[in-house]
């Protein structure tokens, strides 16, 4: 029996895997993530969710926002983290699934946001640990989603765009379904975006139009309730109204799906850069889009889903309740890790959310600026990867060379985060720069290699950063590395590359004038594709090149 947790900023679900088939846990699945202190004890769920309006002093929700900062919250006198208010919600998940199964659960997969960075996830590790799971795996929710609709119909193929917004959080994620293998093709996303920005605007609305004083805690927790409801009841109904008491008098508060689409239209807006940003990153056009298919609660609001069927030119299916698909994913995701025999044709790759890079100093004019980030592997690279950048020293004399790895997508490191740094000693050299090669290398278990050679003196040094890996054990660990070892030949020294280039060699030096045109474009093409060191990008070259090969050949042999 395997399991899979959907630990959502709203609710958060477990499903379990078993009979070659994922189901949720319980009658009645979804698990508000919230925490609430009653008489001293800290209790979540529906019952903490209850007291949340009346008592918000001693009430958390939404904590998962803050996983990965030091942010505290106040219940009653006791401070939280928001790893200790997760670890509450993944205990209750975790006796949930115990008491209906009988069985143990420890080995659990987890969903995280497709943009949660490092610390993030190793925030949802530590949550996961504090409430006695083991966490053999996160995976990415648009990709639990994916893998829960591609699963369905595996022997489709074609594009899927996974449209996940949630309470907190908005991903997109483009996966390519072909012959039985998932691959995450791109993932992008916004983290501060959610349902609940929704109902923001909506009780600013109403706090507003009715002079409703909100700096009272719990006139402010009511009337969000009131804004949340109205919300919900817009996605059936054209207008919603409902009774409001505060300080004496009623209000009778009423909202209009067009005045809504009015004061949400920015929210609405924010929606478009991630879609075009992950059709970018996977290099596609919204035509090319086979299946669009929607996750997360707030997906429900018809102004997201016609605004999605306005970008992407094609109606979002519906076939998975979007409340569950990411736990049902993430329960196939666990039988998979286990290699389920269920599951023996089902394969599934992923891709790095985020770069991950070296500092650098680059120079305006004589002087040096330091601190500009020089991605290696870039986001959305298909992992496991391997790839290789030389670098400069900047002074001459120079002896030594300071590499600090960070992850990001900004251009000054400072904006990134830090992951880890190592020194490189290099000959004295005052009249040429040294160079040195640095290879990285990056596995879907967040295991993380730098290897690095000066070229002058072919000195190596290695460094392994396991502390992202979340605690795999010293044996896994020698095993990932090994995986990963034959990933580091650089694809110009594969045996199968050079001899594709031999081949390309021999017939230009056969060919006449114009095919050997086309011949020299075939080993640049080539040339830069070895160079870009991507895995796919050589294969499908590989095939391609040798089909024009073949088919040269039997020209000149005729
Ligand atoms: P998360 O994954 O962050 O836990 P969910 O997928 O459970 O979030 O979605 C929660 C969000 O969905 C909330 O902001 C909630 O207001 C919104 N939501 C749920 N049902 C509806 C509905 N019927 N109409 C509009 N929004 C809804
Ligand atoms: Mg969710």
């Amino acid at each position: 029996m395997y399991f899979g947790i959907d630990l959502g900023t709203t609710n958060s679900l477990i499903s379990v895997f078993e009979n070659g088939q994922p189901r949720l846990i319980s009658s009645k699945p979804m698990v508000p993530s919230v925490v609430a202190l009653i008489d001293g004890a800290l209790i979540t769920g529906d019952a903490a969710k209850e007291r949340l309006p009346t008592h918000p002093k001693d009430t958390v929700a939404a904590f998962k926002r803050a996983m990965g900062t030091d942010k505290t919250f106040k219940l009653g006198r006791q401070t939280h983290t928001a790893v200790d208010l997760s670890a509450m919600v993944l205990a209750h998940l975790k006796h949930l699934a115990s008491s209906e199964t009988g069985y143990d659960v420890s080995d659990v997969v987890i969903s995280v946001p497709a943009y949660f960075n490092q610390l993030q996830r190793d925030a949802v590790r530590a949550a996961a640990l504090a409430a006695d799971l083991n966490p053999l795996r996160l995976i990415n929710e648009p990709t639990a989603a994916a893998i829960a609709y591609g699963l369905q119909d595996i022997d489709e193929q074609g594009h899927i765009l996974v449209f996940d917004l949630g309470g907190g959080t908005f991903d997109v994620s483009i996966i390519e379904v072909f012959e039985g293998v998932l691959e995450v093709k791109a993932t992008s996303g916004d983290a501060f975006l959610g349902g609940e920005d929704f109902t923001k605007v909506l009780f600013e609305h109403l706090a507003q139009k009715h002079g409703i004083p909100t700096d009272d805690v719990v006139i402010k927790a009511r009337l969000w309730d009131a804004a949340e409801s109205l919300k919900q009841r817009l996605s059936t109904a054209h207008e919603a109204e409902c009774d409001f008491v505060c300080d004496d008098r009623t209000e009778s508060l009423s909202i209009s799906r067009d005045t809504f689409s009015d004061i949400a239209s920015n929210l609405v807006r924010r929606l478009r850069l991630p879609v075009e940003r992950a059709l970018y990153d996977a290099k596609l056009t919204s035509q090319q889009i086979d299946k669009v298919v929607l996750v997360g609660g707030a997906t429900r609001m018809p102004l997201v889903r016609s605004q999605v069927s306005r970008m992407l030119g094609k109606l979002p299916e519906v076939g998975i309740d979007p409340d569950h698909v990411v736990a049902l994913g993430a329960g196939i995701q666990a039988a998979l890790t286990a290699n389920d025999a269920a599951l023996d044709d089902v394969v599934m790759t992923d891709v790095s959310a985020f770069s991950l890079g070296f500092s650098i100093s680059r120079q305006f004019g004589n002087r040096y600026e330091h601190g500009f980030f020089e991605p290696v592997i870039e986001r959305n690279t298909v992992i496991p990867a391997s790839r290789e950048h030389i670098f400069q020293t900047v002074e001459l004399g120079q002896t030594e060379v300071h590499f600090e790895l960070y992850q990001g997508e900004a251009p000054r490191v400072q904006d990134n985060i830090k992951l880890g740094a190592m020194k490189v000693k290099v000959p004295r050299n005052s009249k040429d720069y040294e160079s040195i090669a640095v290879r990285l290398s990056y596995d879907t278990s967040g295991l993380l290699e730098v290897d690095t050679t000066v070229l002058s003196t072919q000195k190596t040094q290695s460094v392994t950063i396991t502390d992202l890996t979340g605690g795999l054990s010293a044996r896994e660990i020698s095993a990932r590395k090994k995986a990963l070892q034959s990933l580091k030949v650089h694809p110009k020294d594969n045996e199968d590359n050079l001899a594709l280039l031999a081949r390309i060699e021999r017939c230009y030096a056969m060919a006449l004038a114009e095919d050997r045109n086309q011949l020299q474009n075939m080993l640049l093409t080539f040339q830069y594709a070895l160079d870009r060191q991507n895995p796919s990008e050589i294969q499908s070259l590989q095939e391609s090149l040798s089909e024009q090969l073949d088919q040269f050949e039997t020209n000149y042999v005729r």
